[in-house]
């Protein structure tokens, strides 16, 4: 067996009305909270209203940066930890998807060292960090039980991980705060989660461990194919959504994402492209790359799928159709990821530059 280390130090509280029930949770992170929201989606989901709630309900004092874009950008970072510094904050929260809990992450770097600019979060010296908790309200991304924080780089025209990493302190998982996103936002990030799990299940990382959690995430997901096929998403497929995406977080905290990410972020970037769906541009081809399939074919059937291509349809059938990519496109997008040997280090095999195009190509050209 692989030898492994399973880390996982999140404190999660799940279920309905679980963040006004464990306020008195908020009182070992500090006197003063800023809170990181996007622009809409918290004021009218009942989550932003909730937790200043429970924060005023045990005397800590807050206020509201509401700026995060998607796909934050280390500006953004940056405006907020000096709102942060300004105020004397001394913890951060993460209301939203991805975006914010990461944004909040960044953030508590950037608060504890005022003197760093947003380039630090980047760059290999550790950093403390003032205590962090997440609110997620997608089902997708699992920001808050991972250590990741993902963010825009506008100088190199891509997104990338940060360098600085931590767990949340605490995180809050409520589906009621899910039941306002869109169909299109709930199965872009649905998709996340889905292809969190399997990179993390086939990540040269993956140890017996974390595959339980994978396939445990596999056998949820499989319960909610009939929902996300008929776009009908009660508040018992949210739950399930919901505990999926952050068993997802699980796995990829301790084997990380692979391939279907590394590729999905330029195309992100330029195209505009939801992270989940980039992921799944890529997912079929990245999974052909195998070529001893037993693991793969023990995903597929624990999801319900015969055949690669199956599971494939499933996803073209439920997601946007892609956009249009050149061979021009396929072999920039290579010669970027062969650049940057670190984004292949979690694939189990090596693999040449003819192998990566190809995949690339595949997916961006013919499937
Ligand atoms: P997001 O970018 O946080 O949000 C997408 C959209 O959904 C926004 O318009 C947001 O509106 C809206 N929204 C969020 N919650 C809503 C709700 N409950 N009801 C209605 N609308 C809602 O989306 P995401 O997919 O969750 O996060 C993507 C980011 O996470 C990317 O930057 C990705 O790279 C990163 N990521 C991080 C990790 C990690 O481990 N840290 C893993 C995977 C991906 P508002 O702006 O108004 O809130
Ligand atoms: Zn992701």
């Amino acid at each position: 067996m692989n030898a492994f280390t399973f880390y996982m130090p999140t404190k999660v509280y799940f279920g309905r009305n679980c963040i006004i029930e464990n306020k008195e949770a908020f009182k070992a992170l500090g006197k003063r909270a800023l809170i990181f929201t996007g622009r809409h989606s918290a004021k009218i989901n009942g989550s932003l209203a909730d937790v200043t709630a429970a924060l005023d309900g045990v005397g800590i004092e807050w206020s509201v940066f509401d700026e995060v874009e998607e796909n934050p950008s280390l500006e953004t970072i940056k405006r907020a930890a000096d709102k942060g510094v300004a105020e004397g904050a001394d913890f951060v929260i993460g209301i939203g998807g991805g975006s914010p809990m990461d944004a909040a992450k960044g953030a508590s770097f950037l608060i504890a060292n005022p003197d760093k600019e947003a380039e630090a979060l980047m760059a290999a010296e550790p950093l403390k960090h003032v205590p962090v908790a997440e609110v997620a309200t997608t089902a997708g991304t699992g920001s808050e039980t991972t250590q990741y924080a993902v963010f825009t780089l506008h100088k190199q025209g891509t997104k990338n991980g940060a360098a600085q990493k931590t767990f949340a302190d605490i995180a809050f998982l409520d589906a009621k705060y899910t039941e306002s996103l869109s169909d299109k936002v709930t199965v872009n990030t649905a998709i996340d989660a889905l292809t969190h799990l399997i990179e993390g299940y086939t990540s040269k990382k993956a140890n017996y461990m974390n595959d339980k959690f994978a396939e445990s995430g596999f056998e949820i997901f499989k319960e909610c194919i009939p929902a996300i096929k008929a776009l009908d998403f009660n508040l018992e497929i949210r739950e399930k959504l919901l505990l999926m995406s952050t068993i997802a977080g699980i796995v990829i905290a301790q084997a990380g994402t692979s391939l279907p990410h590394a590729c999905g972020y330029m195309p992100t970037y330029e195209k505009h492209i939801p992270h989940g769906r980039a992921n799944a541009i890529f997912t079929r081809a990245y999974l052909e790359l195998f070529e001893d399939q037993t693991k793969v074919n023990k995903m597929l059937s624990i999801l319900g799928f015969d055949t690669l291509a199956d599971f494939d349809g499933f996803l073209k059938s439920i997601l946007d159709p892609k956009e249009e990519f050149t061979e021009a496109d396929v072999d920039r997008y290579t010669d970027a990821l062969m650049a940057t040997p670190g984004k292949l280090a979690l694939h189990p095999f090596p693999l040449t530059r003819e192998q990566v195009r190809e995949m690339y190509r595949k997916s961006l050209m013919v499937y």
